[in-house]
């Protein structure tokens, strides 16, 4: 009986994955891209979930437990998180894909009063920044895993060309739009905007919805760049974007920030941009 057992659990643990945890979804398929199927990923904040408000559940701490590293990605959820967490994530290396990326406050539209001004973790939207959070995790899997060092770097290396494709792809669509502006209530476009020489005009302030003296300004700004279409999150649909809509005459598009099939949606994302600074 014993021996019969002893060989269930080495016939388990011979198929059992090793698991890793993100925080968001690009980050998943980063990870995917690098490890394939020798890994198993668990996303810690679920699709179409506020990245910013996001408030992480004590159910979550077992499989963070289980996960030999952490993927993190600058967001605010993190920092109290992994402070509170620290005895349980022993075994756990936490390592943030965004190593080396010089963050960018978050950008806000001019407004009165306090600023209280974080970084922007945005760096995920930009195509030639994520080269540097696939480097990061290829050096981070072949440290914990050095048996698959050679496969993770060939699956890196055609990674980073993927990536190359996408942003001539997306530059291509940008080409005649230099300097051009587009509407965004969540302000997550800041580095894509920087990469391809557009403006992003964000509606929220500090994550919250605009007074109606911040409207205003917005209004004029709405006007003087032609602005045709406001760019929202994934089923986002507040009064602030309907009014918006309503009373400048713009188009809603969605568009998707937290990207689970990263290359394909951010094209995607890219040429509804694209269509609307025509
Ligand atoms: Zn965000």
């Amino acid at each position: 009986m014993r021996v019969l057992f002893l060989c269930l659990i080495s016939f388990f643990s011979l198929y059992a994955k090793n698991l890793v945890s993100v925080s968001i979804a690009p980050q998943a398929y980063f990870v995917k891209q690098i490890a394939k199927d020798t890994l198993d990923v668990n996303i810690v904040i679920p699709p179409n979930a506020n990245e910013h408000t996001f408030e992480f559940k004590p159910s979550g701490i077992l499989k963070l437990e289980k996960s030999d590293i952490y993927f993190t990605a600058n967001l605010e959820f993190e920092k109290i998180w992994i402070l509170k967490l620290k005895d349980n994530l022993k075994n756990t290396q936490i390592i943030s894909t965004q190593n080396g990326i010089k963050l960018m406050p978050l950008q806000e539209h001019a407004h009165d009063g306090h600023h209280h001004h974080g970084d922007d973790p945005h760096t995920w939207l930009d195509p030639v920044l994520v080269k540097t959070h696939a480097k990061n995790i290829a050096l981070a899997l072949i440290e914990q895993y050095p048996e698959n060092k050679a496969f993770y770097e060939q699956n890196l290396k055609d990674f980073l060309k993927e990536l190359d494709t996408l942003n001539l792809q997306i530059q291509a669509l940008f080409e005649h739009s230099k300097g051009k502006y587009f509407l965004v209530y969540h302000p997550s476009w800041g580095y894509f905007a920087k990469r391809y020489h557009l403006n992003q005009i964000p509606v929220e302030i500090e994550g919250k919805e605009p007074k109606p003296k911040d409207l205003a300004k917005l209004a004029k700004l709405i006007q003087k760049e032609h602005i045709k279409a406001i760019f929202v999150p994934k089923g986002a649909n507040n009064n602030t974007i309907k009014a918006m809509a309503n009373n400048y005459g713009l188009q809603i598009i969605e568009l998707d920030h937290l990207p689970s099939d990263y290359n394909n949606a951010l094209l995607s994302d890219a040429k509804n941009i694209a269509s609307m600074l025509q």
